[in-house]
C-alpha cells in the first residue's frame, strides 16, 4: 500500500510539473511573440510576410486558449458573474452563425430562467462548440440541433450535429489539450485541440460538467 501511495503521488506530481511548464512556457512565449509582431510591421509587404503574421497569429491564439485555461483552473476562476437571460445568449450566437452550412436550429424550453455565469466565457465556450458542430457536419443535410433546457434547477445546454461523429473510445480524451481525434483532419479542418479543453475548463469553473457522447445515428452530441 505505501509503495501504490508514493507512486500515486509521484505520478501526480509529474502530472502537474508537466501541466506547470506547459503554462510557463506559453507565457514565456508572450514577449518574443509581440517582439516579432513589431519587427514584422517594418517589413515590406510580400508573401513570405503574409505567411509569418498568419503563423504568428495562430501561435497567439494557441498561447491565449492555453493561458485562459490556466486562469479557469485557477480558484474561483476569476469569472465575472453576472445574471443572464440565455435567449439573449443564443440571439447573439445566432446572428454569430448566419449563414453557417448546414445551419443551426434553436430550441429553448419555456421553464429556463435566468443564470448566473461569465457571459462571455460561456459564450466563448458554446461558441466553440457549435464551431465544431458545424465545421464537422457542413456537408449533411440536417442542421446543427441546439437545446436549452432546465431539470431540478441545473440549466442544460445540448449541442446535436449530424456528422463525422467521434469514435466511442475516443470520447473522453477530446477534452484533452491538443488532443486530435484524427491527425489528418487537421489539415482539412485547422485547429489545435485546444477548443475542448477550454471549453471543459470554463463550463467546470462555473461549477458544471461537460461530457461528449456518439449517438447510434450518427453524429456527435455535447451537453
Ligand atoms: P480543434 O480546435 O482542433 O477542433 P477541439 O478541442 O475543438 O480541437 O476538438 C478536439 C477534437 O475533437 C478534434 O480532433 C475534432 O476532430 C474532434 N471534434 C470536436 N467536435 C467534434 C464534432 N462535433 N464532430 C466530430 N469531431 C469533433
Amino acid at each position: 500500500t505505501e509503495s501504490f501511495n508514493t507512486m500515486i503521488i509521484s505520478i501526480k506530481k509529474m502530472i502537474a510539473q508537466k501541466k506547470q511548464l506547459l503554462y510557463d512556457v506559453s507565457h514565456e512565449l508572450r514577449s518574443p511573440i509581440t517582439r516579432i509582431k513589431i519587427a514584422l510591421e517594418m517589413m515590406p509587404e510580400s508573401q513570405s510576410k503574409n505567411d509569418i503574421v498568419h503563423d504568428i497569429s495562430e501561435m497567439e491564439i494557441m498561447i491565449d486558449e492555453l493561458l485562459e485555461s490556466a486562469r479557469m483552473e485557477e480558484a474561483n476562476g476569476r469569472l465575472q458573474l453576472e445574471k443572464v437571460d440565455i435567449r439573449s445568449l443564443i440571439q447573439d450566437l445566432e446572428s454569430h452563425f448566419k449563414g453557417f452550412k448546414p445551419g443551426i436550429t434553436f430550441n429553448i424550453d419555456k421553464s429556463v430562467n435566468e443564470i448566473t455565469v461569465d457571459y462571455s466565457r460561456l459564450r466563448k465556450a458554446i461558441r466553440n462548440i457549435l464551431e465544431n458542430a458545424l465545421k464537422y457536419s457542413s456537408a449533411q443535410d440536417k442542421p446543427v440541433e441546439v437545446r436549452v433546457g432546465e431539470s431540478n434547477g441545473i440549466t442544460e445546454i445540448e449541442i446535436r450535429d449530424y456528422g463525422e461523429g467521434i469514435a466511442a473510445d475516443q470520447l473522453d480524451q477530446i477534452f484533452e489539450p491538443f488532443y486530435r481525434v484524427d491527425q489528418s483532419r487537421v489539415r482539412t479542418h485547422g485547429g489545435y485541440g485546444l477548443g475542448l479543453f477550454l471549453c471543459k475548463k470554463i463550463v467546470e469553473a462555473h461549477g458544471g460538467t461537460i461530457t461528449a457522447e456518439s449517438p447510434e445515428d450518427g453524429g456527435t452530441r455535447i451537453r
